[in-house]
């Protein structure tokens, strides 16, 4: 008989915490033909300038209006800080749509006061465990920077959601073990897309508490141990005299980027090959254009059907006012020299309109056109003025100021894929960097060409890289957007998106060149905004435009392509800048009752975890930069939401690990106490104590090789987990909390009715998303039966769950209550 498990009521108990642009180098490139009238007034260069948002739906409004205020974005008790770049015109927009923008010394710092020692000590006594709580607390995390502390806190009220009034909760720290709490301080409370997420803080301490209080003005108490975030003093890799690195020594554009690669593999064939991506890009190459025949509704956007270095750009176009009246509209085409003969009425007036040119350009031209069109949404009805011939062009040659040196071959390219291995057989497990998928994030790249050269000069000589070498199969993708970057490096250093113009012609004129592309970190096919997540625009001029459908860009197709050839690659890092943080799923939610794509199982978080902890605690060794634990998470719990990433694709469709990393972002400047923000472009060398390209390449390939070493354990750990409940089976004289723990991250699936586990029973959860395992409160007499699983599929015990055996080999454990 089955029977109920009603009787073990899950009760929120408080969990001790046991936590295991720069802005563009050059103005725009005006384009010497466009005409002074009917264009939009780029007169002014783009700045830098620092925003403050409300929320999500603000950000969500801003970026579908074609905002560039993508990443360095901070949560904030208030809303959500960033950095735009735009023009003065955008700030008027951007104002008149509720955006603050901040002066510099404006903004949110988190709060200085209160450190240790400054206040007295109120002498309150740690308070006693009680199931009435309504305060559990997530995380209490210790870091130390430079030579500073800081205390990190996040906590929950179940009242969290109320506001009238709203919950306050204040949080106290000890000096150390045995002293008593004090030093209150107001908490701030994290409302994301309308829901109540938590209270959190960082808070700059110069000794390390021991145990921290949070109680909520509801009269709610809990009571934590402080654990280290990150390990203290570890060795970096780059410490060992003997270890190779510094190979990268500046920016690299794709060719210089994708020569190297190739380079590699020649050099070292017996560890390294080049895969190349099935899908070629859309290519760095435009159609020649340029605007024409006057103002607003008299002015003609034209584009040639040719790319402009396959002839476009050899094109003339003129509007002709022959002498005369009575005159038809005509086109005459002669070699490259296109000329439109206007109409001219009975007497003797110019008479063709925008619209009756654009037609006759696009059915007269000898197929020299094939895109003509009033400007923008005008419907074309001005007499169109004549001109004398204008050149058309593709704009690709008008270098940005500061522009490496060296022609950049237009046309579509191959992406190169390096593939290092000792063993490139499929049985060996497989890692995926995808770097650059944004365009101007040109650190990213040079990381991952870093640790490219590491695995390959270190093999013969280092124990810890051959040992990665021989036992995983690495996919370095150097830049996935190589026509984007070489805009960004060519033309407009702020490109973000791939090149591909899916704009319709109400968007297709050449002042918004700047504005075409795809956000192809918007374009997969889980939690997409076709789907109706948030964090994906459909204006094709938005900087997270997410394309036309799934998948409609080759640069995601390859990604698809290479996950499904190679069905060993179980890790992915999709590397970013410049942000801070590290994240996994979820990504991505419907802003609506804030829906997420589904959790990760507690297993998997507690691996991405503790993959996080290593992976930051070799970044951090190199020269103590802190990716602070509020930045590490669900992407969309400590970012915002990103509809249609990669990483949601990977994850949920392919079960592969798929980080994502925003490299570079802020680091603590011990001379000024505060913390400062990076830039997508830092100078290179730079200040190499704070912001700086290089030191940014080195600090970051470390974690990206720990995460090689995490992925090398995964496919050697032949280990089968324990685990067990705390406290364990016994009699007890009263109702008991109980939980589970076990030797490494795994699933446990447990039965309380008396049958055996399987794979189809209740999985041992998190409390909440970024607590620990949940409580369960037996109130009388239950036996648990389960089994463990780890994230390499090893199963506790040699259980096996899919069939009846006589050895029935799950655990058990009878929790005895007496009254
Ligand atoms: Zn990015």
């Amino acid at each position: 008989m089955r029977r109920t498990q009603l009787r073990i009521a899950l009760l929120v108990v408080p969990a001790l915490v046991g936590s295991t642009l720069m802005a563009p180098a050059g103005a725009e490139p005006t384009g010497s033909t466009a005409p002074p009238g009917p264009v939009r007034a780029h007169s002014d260069d783009p700045e830098l300038v620092r925003i403050q948002l409300t929320g999500a739906d603000m950000l969500d409004a801003v970026v579908a209006a074609g905002f560039d205020i993508e990443h360095g974005l901070t949560r904030v008790p208030d809303g959500i800080e960033g950095e735009a770049v735009v023009t003065a015109e955008q700030i008027a927009e951007l104002e008149a749509m509720g955006v603050e923008i901040l002066d510099d010394d404006e903004g949110f710092a988190w709060s200085e006061e209160a450190d240790g020692g400054i206040r007295a000590l109120d002498g309150r006594a740690v308070q006693t465990f009680s199931h009435e709580k309504t305060v559990r607390i997530a995380r209490a995390d210790w870091f130390t920077t430079k030579g500073q502390g800081f205390l990190y806190v996040e906590a929950r009220t179940t009242e969290g959601q109320q506001t009238n009034p709203i919950v306050t909760m204040q949080l106290e720290n000890d000096l150390g073990a045995g002293t008593p709490f004090g030093f209150a301080r107001t908490m701030s409370r994290f409302v994301d897309s309308g829901q109540y997420m938590f209270h959190r803080n960082l808070f700059k301490l110069d000794a390390r508490p021991n145990q921290i209080q949070v109680t909520s003005s509801t009269g709610g108490v809990a009571t934590g141990f402080v654990s280290n975030w990150l390990e203290e003093g570890a060795p970096p890799l780059t410490a060992d005299p003997a270890y190779k690195w510094d190979f990268v020594d500046g920016y690299k554009h794709p060719q210089q980027l994708y020569r190297r690669a190739e380079e590699i593999a020649r050099q070292y064939p017996d560890i390294a090959q080049i895969v190349y991506l099935p899908h070629r890009t859309n290519g760095y190459q435009r159609k020649a254009q340029a605007t024409i025949g006057g103002t607003g509704q008299a002015a003609v956007v034209v584009s040639s059907a040719a790319w402009g270095h396959e002839g476009g750009n050899d094109l003339t176009v003129e509007f002709v006012n022959r002498p005369g009246a009575d005159l038809p509209l005509a086109v005459e085409v002669d070699g490259t020299a296109v000329r439109v003969l206007l109409a001219k009425n009975a007497s003797g007036a110019l008479a063709s309109t925008a619209a009756q040119v654009a037609e006759a350009l696009r059915t007269q031209s000898g197929g020299l056109i094939d895109r003509a069109h009033p400007y923008r949404t005008n419907a074309g009805t001005g007499i169109v003025q004549a001109s004398t011939p204008v050149a058309l062009t593709d704009f690709l040659d008008q270098k940005r100021v500061g522009a490496p040196e060296g022609e950049v071959p237009r046309g579509p390219a191959t992406i190169p894929v390096l593939r290092i291995g000792k063993h490139r057989d499929g049985k060996k497990p497989g890692v995926l960097i995808q770097a650059q998928d944004h365009a101007r994030e040109w650190v990213p790249a040079t990381t991952t060409l870093e640790t490219a050269e590491r695995l390959v000069r270190n093999y013969k000589s280092d124990k810890e890289t051959k040992k990665i070498v021989n036992d995983t199969d690495i996919f370095l993708i150097l830049s996935n957007n190589p026509d984007g970057a070489n805009y960004s490096f060519y033309n407009f250093a702020s490109q973000r998106r791939n090149l591909t113009n899916h704009c319709p012609d109400e968007n297709a004129d050449p002042d918004r060149r700047n504005s075409w592309g795809v956000d192809l970190n918007r374009n997969y096919r889980v939690g997409s905004a076709h789907d109706g997540y948030a964090g994906g625009s459909n204006s094709c001029v938005s900087d997270t435009y997410q394309g036309p459908e799934k998948l409609s860009e080759p640069e995601s197709k390859n990604i698809i392509w290479l996950v499904e050839r190679y069905r060993n690659i179980k890790f992915m890092m999709s590397v970013h800048s410049n942000g801070g943080q590290l994240f996994w799923q979820p990504g991505a939610y419907i802003a609506d009752g804030r829906i997420t794509t589904p959790r990760p199982p507690l297993r998997d978080e507690l691996f991405y975890w503790q993959s996080a902890a290593r992976i930051l605690s070799q970044v951090k060794a190199h020269r103590e930069t802190v990716v602070t634990p509020e930045n590490v998470g669900g992407s969309s719990d400590v970012l915002y939401s990103s509809a249609g990433n990669v990483r949601e694709d990977m994850y949920h469709t392919y079960g592969i690990y798929a980080f994502g990393w925003e490299v570079g972002g802020s680091v603590y400047n011990p001379a000024t106490g505060n913390w400062q923000g990076g830039s997508f472009q830092p100078a290179w060398v730079g200040n190499p104590d704070l912001v700086s390209g290089h030191a940014e390449t080195m600090e970051y390939a470390n974690g990206i090789m720990e995460m090689f070493r995490i992925a090398a354990e995964w496919g050697k750990d032949k280990k089968k987990p324990t685990s067990w409940l705390v406290p364990g089976g016994g009699k007890y004289s009263g109702p008991v909390d109980v939980r589970f723990e076990s030797s490494e991250p795994a699933t446990i699936y447990y039965t309380t009715d008396g049958s055996r586990p399987t794979f189809d029973s209740p999985r041992y959860a998190a409390t909440e998303f970024r607590e620990p395992g949940q409580v369960f409160h037996v109130t009388e007499t239950t036996t648990f039966h389960w089994f463990s699983v780890d994230t390499a599929g090893n199963i506790e015990q040699n259980y096996d769950p899919s069939k009846k055996d006589r050895r029935n080999n799950y655990r058990k454990a009878t929790i005895k209550v007496t009254r």
